[in-house]
Parts: C-alpha cells; sequence; structure tokens
C-alpha cells in the first residue's frame, strides 16, 4: 500500500490516544495519530516521523502519522496499513496462489473476522493482527492487554471446530525481525489462547513488511514461536551438526537400517548394539532375507540383546513386507504402526530418519529431556501423557530436517541430559532455556509413577553333560524367551545333595558335581535369582532324564543353539567344564 504525500517531522508529545504534537519544518503541528495503542517505545521526544497530509481542508488536523524511525528502520505503526497490506497481498496471490474470491470482513459468532475467502471447496477465515513491539529483534503482540484479540482467537477456533480454515496473521511492520512470541508478560491469557488454536488446527503466521516512509507492503514469512519448544531446534541442531556420533545405522539411514537399528536399541546401549548390527547386516542384508530366515538362526544372532520377541517381530513384519508392500518398506507413519513390533517411537524414527517426514520419536529418552527443559511434572509412564507430549512436539519440530531433529533429541538424551546422575549442563546446548538448570532441579525431572515391584524367582542351574553330550531344554514357543534353548533349572535354590538326590530321581547317575557363583538376570518385570552346578554323569540318553531334556553335542552347543543371556554366567562354565 502507498501512501500520498508523505512529509518528515519531529515527534514532541502525545496528550491522548488520538493526537500528537510534531514539529514539521520549524512549526509545532497538531496531527492525528492513526494507530491507538500506546506505542510508547516507538514514539518518543525528537524522533522522526512520518506523517500523510490530508488534501481534505475541512479536518481539524491536517496530517496523519503513519510511520516512525527506530534505529536505522522505519516501522510503520498506522493500524489500518495491515489489512489494506494483506488484502493486496491477497488479491496479488498471496497464501492462496491459485483462484479464489476474497472478502474483507465477516462475521462470525460474536466478531468480525477480518476476511473471508474462498478457494476452491475451502472457506477461509483470516484474522489479522499488525505487531509494530519490537526488542532486540523479536517482535511481540500485543504491546497492551486485548480481550478483543483473545476473543478473535477463540472464535477462529470455534470456526475450525466447525470445518473453516482458520488463520491469525502477525503482521510485522516492520523488515528483518528475528522471530514473533506473544507478549507472555503483557498478556498471558492471549499467549495461552494462542498455543491452544495453534493446537486445535488454527494456523498462526507471522509476515514482516517492506516498510519505506510511504509504502508497507507484505515481505516474507517470519518464525512464529509460542512456546520454549518452539525455540529448541536451532540450539539442538547446531550442537547435533557440530560433533554428532558417527553410528553405522546413521551412515547410510535406508528404511531398513534404520528399522533394524532402532529395534536393536530399544533397551539397549548404542555401544553394546554396534557388534550386534554389523553381524546382523552381515547374514540378513535386506528385508527379503530376512523374511526369508529360519526363526533358529535369528534368534542366534540375536543372542546376548535379550527381549528376543524383538527379532520374531522383525522376522514377521518382513515377511508382511514382502507380501502385502512388495518388499518395500511402507513410508507412512500410520502403515508403519500397523507392523509388528513398531510402536509410535520406531514408526516416528523409520518416518523421520528414513523418509524425511514430519513425525515425532518420542522415548523415555526424550520424555526426560523435555521434562527437565520445561520443568514438566506431568508423570511420563501414562501414555496419555507420552501422546501429548508427541502432539506438541509434532507443532514444534522443523519441517526441514525431522530426522535430524528426532536423532539430535534422541542423542541429547543419550550423550548430555543422562539418566543416572548428573546431566552435562554445562554442554547441553539447551543450557540457557532449560528452566530445571536454571532451578538446580535437574534431578528432579522426570517425574515417574512407581512401577510395579519385580517378582523373584529362585532358580537351580544345572550344567549336565557326560563324555560327549550336553543337556539342554528348549523353552516354550510363548512367553520370556519363547523358543530359546536353556540349561535343566529346578525351582528354588537347592544344596549339592539335593541336587543329586533329584538327579537321583530322573535316573540320571552323577559322578561328580560343583558348585558354581550365584547369579542373578533382570528382567522388566521379574528377576531370576541363580544357583548353579557343574555335574559331570555317567551317561546321558534319551531313556534317562526329564522327558524334556534334549542332549546335543557338547563341543557344538553354544555354536548352534540360542541359549539367552540371563545365563551367560553359566556359558563360560559351560564351554570349560
Ligand atoms: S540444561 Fe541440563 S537438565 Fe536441562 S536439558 Fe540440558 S542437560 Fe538436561
Amino acid at each position: 500500500m502507498k501512501y500520498q504525500n508523505i512529509v518528515e517531522g519531529q515527534f514532541e508529545s502525545r496528550p491522548n490516544r488520538f493526537i500528537a504534537y510534531v514539529n514539521i519544518d520549524g512549526k509545532r503541528e497538531k496531527v492525528h495519530v492513526k494507530n491507538t495503542g500506546r506505542c510508547g517505545e516507538l514514539l518518543l521526544p525528537g524522533t522522526p516521523v512520518y506523517l500523510e497530509k490530508s488534501d481534505n481542508p475541512s479536518r481539524s488536523t491536517a496530517y496523519d502519522l503513519v510511520a516512525v524511525k527506530k534505529g536505522e528502520r522505519i516501522v510503520n505503526m498506522d493500524s489500518q496499513a495491515p489489512n489494506q497490506a494483506v488484502k493486496e497481498w491477497l488479491l496479488e496471490g498471496g497464501l492462496f496462489p491459485g483462484e479464489r474470491t476474497v472478502r474483507p470482513e465477516m462475521k462470525f459468532g460474536n466478531s468480525r473476522i477480518d476476511f473471508f475467502v474462498e478457494s476452491g471447496e475451502e472457506k477461509i477465515l483470516i484474522e489479522v493482527k499488525g505487531v509494530t513491539l519490537e526488542k532486540e529483534n523479536v517482535v511481540l503482540f500485543p504491546d497492551a492487554p486485548s480481550e478483543r484479540a483473545v476473543k478473535h482467537v477463540y472464535e477462529l477456533i470455534k470456526a475450525v471446530s466447525e470445518g473453516y480454515r482458520a488463520y491469525i496473521l502477525l503482521v510485522v511492520q516492520m523488515e528483518d525481525v528475528d522471530y514473533f512470541i506473544p507478549n507472555e508478560e503483557m498478556h498471558p491469557a492471549f499467549a495461552k489462547a494462542l498455543r491452544e488454536a495453534r493446537k486445535a488446527g488454527v494456523e498462526i503466521l507471522a509476515y514482516d513488511c517492506k516498510v519505506e516512509k510511504d509504502e508497507m507492503c507484505i515481505r516474507r514469512e517470519v518464525t512464529v514461536r509460542l512456546s520454549v519448544l518452539d525455540l529448541i531446534s536451532q540450539p539442538l541442531l547446531a550442537w547435533y551438526d557440530s560433533g554428532r556420533r558417527i553410528l553405522p545405522w546413521r551412515e547410510e539411514p535406508t528404511p531398513y537400517h534404520v528399522w533394524v537399528s532402532e529395534i536393536m536399541l530399544q533397551q539397549t546401549r548404542v555401544e553394546a548394539v554396534k557388534p550386534y548390527y554389523d553381524r546382523f547386516m552381515t547374514n540378513m542384508s535386506d528385508i527379503k532375507e530376512l523374511a526369508e530366515a529360519e526363526e533358529e538362526k535369528l534368534l542366534k544372532l540375536w543372542e546376548g540383546l535379550g527381549y528376543y520377541n524383538r527379532v520374531r517381530n522383525l522376522n514377521k513384519a518382513a515377511r508382511i513386507i514382502m507380501e502385502e508392500h512388495g518388499g518395500k518398506m511402507p513410508s507412512s507413519y500410520e502403515e508403519l504402526l500397523k507392523l509388528p513390533g513398531i510402536g509410535s517411537y520406531t514408526a516416528g524414527a523409520i518416518a523421520s530418519i528414513a523418509y524425511g517426514r514430519k513425525v515425532p520419536a518420542v522415548d523415555g529418552n526424550v520424555l526426560r529431556v523435555l521434562a527437565r527443559l520445561r520443568m514438566d511434572e506431568r508423570d511420563i509412564m501414562q501414555q496419555s501423557v507420552k501422546k501429548q507430549i508427541e502432539e506438541e512436539l509434532l507443532l514444534s519440530m522443523p519441517s526441514d530436517r525431522p530426522g535430524d531433529f528426532n536423532q539430535a533429541l534422541m542423542e541429547l538424551g543419550a550423550t548430555v541430559c543422562l539418566p543416572n546422575g548428573a546431566p552435562k549442563c554445562d554442554v547441553c546446548p539447551w543450557k540457557e532455556l532449560c528452566l530445571a538448570h536454571a532451578e538446580g532441579r535437574e534431578q528432579e525431572f522426570p517425574v515417574k509413577s512407581a512401577k510395579k515391584a519385580r517378582t523373584i524367582e529362585k532358580k537351580t542351574i544345572l550344567l549336565l553333560r557326560d563324555e560327549n553330550k550336553a543337556a539342554l531344554k528348549k523353552r516354550p514357543e510363548k512367553g520370556l524367551l519363547a523358543g530359546m534353548y536353556e540349561f535343566p533349572w529346578v525351582e528354588g535354590h537347592l544344596t549339592d545333595d539335593e541336587v543329586l538326590s533329584y538327579l537321583q530321581k530322573i535316573g540320571l547317575s552323577a559322578i561328580h558335581i560343583k558348585p558354581l557363583a550365584d547369579s542373578k538376570h533382570i528382567f522388566t518385570h521379574k528377576e531370576w535369582h541363580m544357583k548353579g552346578y557343574a555335574v559331570r554323569v555317567d551317561e546321558l540318553s534319551d531313556q534317562k532324564g526329564e522327558s524334556d531334556f534334549i542332549y546335543v553335542d557338547a563341543g557344538e552347543a553354544v555354536e548352534t543353539y540360542p541359549i539367552p543371556s540371563a545365563f551367560a554366567a553359566y556359558l563360560k562354565n559351560f564351554i570349560n567344564f
């Protein structure tokens, strides 16, 4: 929009909202101020101002004050200019480049909304807010409490629920600012309303303007930051770029690589996963090979990683991908979620890292880091809380690097904002933003409801062998460590005499017995507390021992049969026995 007859003057004073005194060419003029807001930071005595001279001789003031110099830039402060500039921009194809009709002012509910646009099938409402308040190159709205603005925001939320598309367009009446934030201090209710609006689907956009003393027009989009989550991605990605860890699955992040690595990394540390990942990829180089693999071979490759259902599900999902997706891993979050073993975290990781989709990947690490950042008192053990946090993160994550953003968050949780012991706040990219750090309360977050205590099971493990053979058992096909192999064991902690009488009962004659060190293995919901004995017997044969014992070549048992790491303490005895 253009102004006619612009003259320059120096601001002197403003006796009320509508009137100001300005020195123009050495003469003190009473002028009309085209902005009823305070604009106290703009209108300082002696500041250069720009005025449009009216050609209407019957007006009581001959000038309208429309812009002001602030530092090196000119700030337009005409309250009507944003609507006029938006109207021109929309008519030129701004925001909706295709066919559309633009109508200023539409009554909706109890408010008048600035623009109604029809574009194709869509009915769109746009509310415009002019932004003139700037501090350290960040722009804020409102500069005074505005109940009317809050009311408009809630009307737009209602409009979305009735099928409209709705926009809040923040028109920054100056050039080259860093970003927009709501003026939380001045009017918290407006900031809250904006956040609710964004969650409800109202699009909140800010544009700066090309501003000259006689002109203002929409220029380019400005970042909108509504919560601390909107501030985290830039420092996080800069930190990640400057020193991310080199991990084998990151170097060529195909969907298959991301999938297998993320499944392995569940419950397992990066360093522990690396050799397993390499070995797995050497043996199962693609989805087809994985789909065709024998379960026993897979369990053997997984041996030591624990949580064996993970590899069974990989196998099942690979078959589904071969049969239903032509061998190509689906790219959408929703399709990924349908595959066995893939939950919201893994689906988010694959969709974002391998396919560049904007989807969060929230696991315990991410929940912890975000809880500390915001001193969030919600219980992260609740599924509903995890879901809320996924939604909040989705609104704030960058569209251009969603995969890197998710990986950087995971990396921060794994290397800096550590779960046990003190987080390394001094090297954290968020140390200036983090509320828990500011208050020295890092260790109080996250809030977690107490887990159910694990049940304790006592077992006596028996390494039984004769000259050539050793005894193993296969675990049931369902449940804990399903389908794996294990050493025979007896419920409870037995003395050596009790072991000998048990063996006698099942028809085995011991030649000698040696007690082994006690061992403990912790699962998610239970603990095994184990005693062990190495027993040499005269003969292992199908007529002796329990009916579910299997007798295998002693030299090959460990190489051939998948034996879970729960028995790791006894495996080494088995080899040397
Ligand atoms: S500043 Fe400290 S507590 Fe806060 S996110 Fe960073 S490492 Fe975690």
